[in-house]
């Protein structure tokens, strides 16, 4: 794949691909999240999944991978357009978010997307998101809600690239987003280290150095040596011929540094981007959230045109994924103005 254009890439593009992105491999890992890979391979043959399979009900189908990065987008534009805190913003988006999984369609006085039909949608929530947003407090690294390193938290992340004002302040902001639900250093610092790499593409650098800065910024702060041993872990394994087998033997990707781990391994590793996206679910774990993941690294570096037009133009929630990414876009250009 050419990358040599990479800094002539849009921001609005960067936001388009790393959204669309998201949701195409999460729409990738659907309909197998719940799947050994011997099962997958039984079920679609021996490459596994190679093109989005029914789930839901529906032909293509997101899962809460994309609604919480949708949300988390929200909070942020909204309040970076009030001048308020964003992570207050985030977690007051997570309010939200929780009542579509609540009830079956948005009340009378929902705004944003509560008051959208097609999110009031269960596609398997996390129990972790469920019940610490249930529980009505804000977690923070120093006062942790649970001990839970789910990869809810960096799953969901990635918008915070697109407000930050540095890389510094991509992984304060990722951090805390994620402690907002998981309170163990590694879900919430995994968080932190994929927004900085999202928020170094964003800038231009290529996929090696923004992977590669993420863990030299998580390695400068308590809680992020765990994520730095994974993202080092994950540049070995891109060395080596990736495919389902290897990944079972790496990891599962349920827990947030795993999670980060995987996707990372198969867009460092796997030149073309076809073939990345699909590595990145075909495993037995947690295939939706590695499959996001990997979109997000990929669609953010190069766009959205590095995806097969078909995904593109099949994906669910494709009016909401563009709908927000204008509202980031324009957010974050007024914040550059004010700078
Ligand atoms: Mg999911």
């Amino acid at each position: 794949m050419d990358t040599s254009h990479s800094t002539a890439i849009s921001e609005l593009a960067r936001i388009r691909g790393c959204l669309l992105g998201g949701a195409i491999g999460d729409a990738l890992g659907a309909g197998i999240e719940f799947g050994s890979l011997a099962s997958i391979r039984a079920k679609y043959g021996p490459a596994g999944v190679t093109d989005f399979v029914p789930y839901y009900g529906r032909e293509v189908a997101v899962t809460d991978d994309t609604q919480m990065t949708l949300f988390t987008a929200e909070g942020l534009v909204w309040a970076a357009e009030a001048d308020s805190d964003l992570v207050e913003g985030v977690w007051d988006a997570y309010l939200r978010w929780y009542r579509t999984q609540q009830t079956r369609g948005p009340s009378h006085d929902a705004v944003g997307l509560e008051a959208l039909h097609s999110m009031h949608s269960l596609r398997a929530p996390g129990n972790t998101c469920i019940s610490a947003v249930a529980g009505g407090r804000m977690g923070t690294p120093a006062d942790p809600i649970n001990n839970s390193k789910g990869c809810g938290a960096v799953m969901r992340v990635a918008p915070v690239a697109f407000v930050a004002s540095s890389a510094e302040e991509a992984w304060d902001i990722g951090c805390r987003t994620g402690a907002l639900t998981h309170g163990h250093r590694c879900g919430w610092s995994s968080a932190g280290a994929l927004s900085v790499m999202i928020w170094q593409l964003r800038h231009g650098s290529t996929l090696d150095t923004a992977i590669r800065n993420g863990a030299s910024v998580a390695a400068t702060h308590d809680g992020g040596a765990e994520v730095v041993d994974w993202i080092d872990r994950a540049i070995e394994l891109a060395s080596r011929p990736i495919d389902g087998d290897l990944i079972d033997r790496f990891g599962a990707g349920w827990v947030g540094e795993e999670a980060l781990a995987i996707a990372v391994a198969c867009v460092l590793g796997i030149e073309d981007p076809e073939d990345a996206m699909l590595a990145s679910v075909n495993h037995s774990g947690d295939s939706d959230s590695t499959g996001s993941i990997a979109g997000q690294l990929l669609g953010t570096a190069h766009g959205p045109d590095v995806f097969r037009s078909d995904w593109r133009e099949r994906i669910e929630l494709a009016d909401i994924l563009e709908d927000i990414s204008l509202q980031l876009a324009t957010v974050h250009a007024r914040r550059r103005a004010d700078d």
